[in-house]
């Protein structure tokens, strides 16, 4: 494996603290509401996790998979979908949970995707977000933290595989 010189962007305090408080944000969003909160695959599974667990009200579950890093640190700015959702969405609030938004072609893609499928409504949660890499106009609704362009890697957020289990989130220092 290749060893990264990384340096604490955010702690897992100040994570916790701020995913504590989007949770109050989607309970007060959400109250009385069927919601279906699908995580964004990979990336998305250490936050999806502790945000659930945030959020008081009855919630489904889902997963979809999507990828367009290919495990390196540039987005190839095509989608590929991994893994589909395994219940119906018509009719439903969706919460649509995500890592980081960089480009945003992954969640304007998916948020395309799932429109189409009727849903009630869908909303989206980042707990990164780089505003100065935007290349498409998609809404985020709920953000955690906005971040320079910096490659971050732990809390679910992966350099070839590697560093998803750090409880925290560190920006990489060698890598050009
Ligand atoms: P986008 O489609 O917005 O360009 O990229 C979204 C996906 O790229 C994220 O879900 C995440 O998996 C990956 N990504 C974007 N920026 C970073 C980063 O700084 N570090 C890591 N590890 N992954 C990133």
């Amino acid at each position: 494996m290749e060893h990264l010189k990384l340096a604490t962007l955010l702690s897992a305090e100040q994570i916790q603290e701020r995913v504590t408080a989007l949770g109050k944000e989607l309970n007060d969003k959400f109250l009385g509401e069927s919601v279906v909160a699908v995580c964004i695959l990979k990336g998305s599974i250490v936050f999806y996790s502790d945000l659930i667990r945030a959020i008081e009200m009855d919630i489904a579950c889902d997963y979809i998979g999507a990828s367009s890093y290919k495990g390196g640190t540039k987005s190839t700015g095509e989608v590929k979908l991994t893994l589909d959702l395994s219940y119906s969405v018509q009719d439903k609030h969706i919460l649509l949970v995500e890592d980081i938004v960089d480009s945003g072609i992954t969640l304007n893609y998916l948020h395309q995707m799932l429109g189409a499928r009727n849903p009630k409504s869908i909303s989206t949660v980042a707990l990164l977000s780089k505003p100065d890499a935007l290349k498409v106009d998609v809404k985020v609704d709920h953000v955690g933290f906005e971040i320079g362009n910096e490659f971050v890697v732990g809390y679910g957020l992966d350099y070839q595989g590697y560093y998803r289990n750090l409880p925290h989130i560190s920006q990489v220092e060698n890598l050009n």
